[in-house]
């Protein structure tokens, strides 16, 4: 006979383990199942080990979305102070980084540990190392975990998005979703570095390890932040934020002089300093080395005073923006999240639950929410976790 739980939980992630730790409190017998030998696997790898858990600035305005006004539900009933509020409640000590991000002083197993202890407390049952097959949706869903059959009333699904395969992701909830009939949007990677290829990457030779603070645009819209060149192409933060606007074949305007009128600057330095170097003026922006190439690339080095109007121009068409034509991202390796997932019209956006299929619920990465960087995408996993472990 199958063994029976209130609400079953697949994908033991940032998400899932808030939602069971949610419906656990309301007394609801909980059961979350993971294939991985652990549980938030992403979490102890996130923000460089220190976990970026929310940010103080969290926005509806943070997420993309064909449906931009779906996460606004949820992240007004669970929003970013009520996170902070469970983490000052465990003691663990926490800093903001810069634009509100906020991360552990010590470690991301503070916040796994966290949610464990909150599950544990709850009287959750977490289970690794255990696939799940043979889903059935219906009055009991029904399902085989490892070699255990299951029934349940309440079925979430939390099982993320395709990043990072050799960290446990996989296609599971967009696969269930698509066999259930559901609205599934266009999958890629997002926050992903840009790779370059030919010309356009041998150019760049050299530069790989320099930072510059820039103002990255790519499908209208565009992040201040640092950019960072690497040996395939550019990441950095600004770029990673593009990234989840840009796509294929389209260029990238990056403007390597922000709030700088760079025309009007060159001009004014060539009346008061005309024996300036072209390459002094530039290296106090792009640094020495980036001046440098770029005056090789663009516009010869020369004193200011015989730059022609024609060859600042020039100057400015290779710095603001500097154009640039990716040849791709590197892809679901490296990137942070996933673009797309089951379509917010198939779900409600206050519990999360699937509007044709009762007791099914879809949250975190795993619905075509996607945050910016910088703790949003967290911040969605506790929010749409919570709000659907209200109900399940
Ligand atoms: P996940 O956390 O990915 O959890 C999914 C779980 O489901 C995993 O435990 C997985 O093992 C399990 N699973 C998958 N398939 C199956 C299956 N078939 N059967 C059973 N279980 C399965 N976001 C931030 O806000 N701040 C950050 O600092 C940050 N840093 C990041 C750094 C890196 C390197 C990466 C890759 C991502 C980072 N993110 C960050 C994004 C963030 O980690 C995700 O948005 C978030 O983890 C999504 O939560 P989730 O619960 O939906 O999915």
């Amino acid at each position: 006979a199958a063994k029976h739980f209130d609400v079953v939980v697949i994908g033991g992630g940032a998400a899932g383990l808030m939602c069971a730790l949610t419906a656990g409190d309301r007394g609801r017998r909980v059961l979350v199942l993971d294939h991985a030998n652990r549980v938030g696997k992403k979490i102890l790898m996130s923000g460089g080990g220190r976990c970026n858990f929310t940010n103080m600035y969290c926005e509806p305005e943070n997420f993309i979305s064909a449906n931009p006004h779906f996460v606004k539900s949820a992240l007004s009933r669970y929003s970013q102070w009520d996170f902070i509020a469970l983490v000052d409640k465990h003691g663990i000590p926490y800093h903001e980084k810069k634009l509100g991000q906020l991360f552990c002083d010590h470690s991301s197993k503070d916040i796994v540990r966290m949610l464990l202890d909150e599950c544990a407390a709850a009287g959750v049952a977490v289970r690794t190392d255990t696939p799940v097959t043979d889903v059935e949706t219906g009055t009991p869903h029904r399902l085989q975990a490892g070699a255990e059959a299951i029934a349940c009333e309440s079925l979430v699904i939390a099982t993320g998005g395709y990043s990072i395969p050799r960290m446990g992701a996989t296609g599971f909830g967009l696969d269930l979703a698509r066999s259930l009939g559901l609205p599934v949007q266009p999958t890629r990677p997002a926050l992903v570095p840009f790779t370059l290829s030919g010309r356009p990457l041998e150019e760049l030779e050299g530069l790989s390890g320099v930072a510059l603070d820039t103002v990255t645009t790519a499908g209208g819209m565009g992040f201040r932040e640092n950019l960072l060149f690497t040996h395939r192409g550019l990441s950095g933060p600004a770029v990673l934020q593009a990234s989840s606007y840009w796509e294929e074949g389209q260029a990238v305007a990056i403007d390597l002089f922000p709030g700088i009128d760079l025309a009007a600057h060159l001009r004014e330095l060539r009346e008061q300093r005309p024996k300036l170097e072209l390459k002094s003026v530039l290296g106090e922006q792009l640094t020495r080395r980036v001046a440098q190439r770029w005056c090789e690339l663009w516009v010869e080095n020369r004193a200011l005073e015989h730059l022609s109007n024609a060859d600042i121009e020039q100057v400015v068409a290779a710095c603001q923006p500097w154009t640039v034509w990716p040849a791709g991202t590197e892809g679901y390796r490296t990137a942070e999240v996933t673009l797309g997932g089951v379509d917010t019209a198939a779900l409600s956006s206050k519990t999360m639950e699937c509007r044709t299929i009762p007791g099914l619920y879809f949250i975190g990465e795993v619905v075509d929410v996607t945050g910016h960087l910088g703790g949003h995408n967290f911040q969605w996993a506790w929010a749409s976790g919570h709000a659907a472990g209200e109900y399940a």
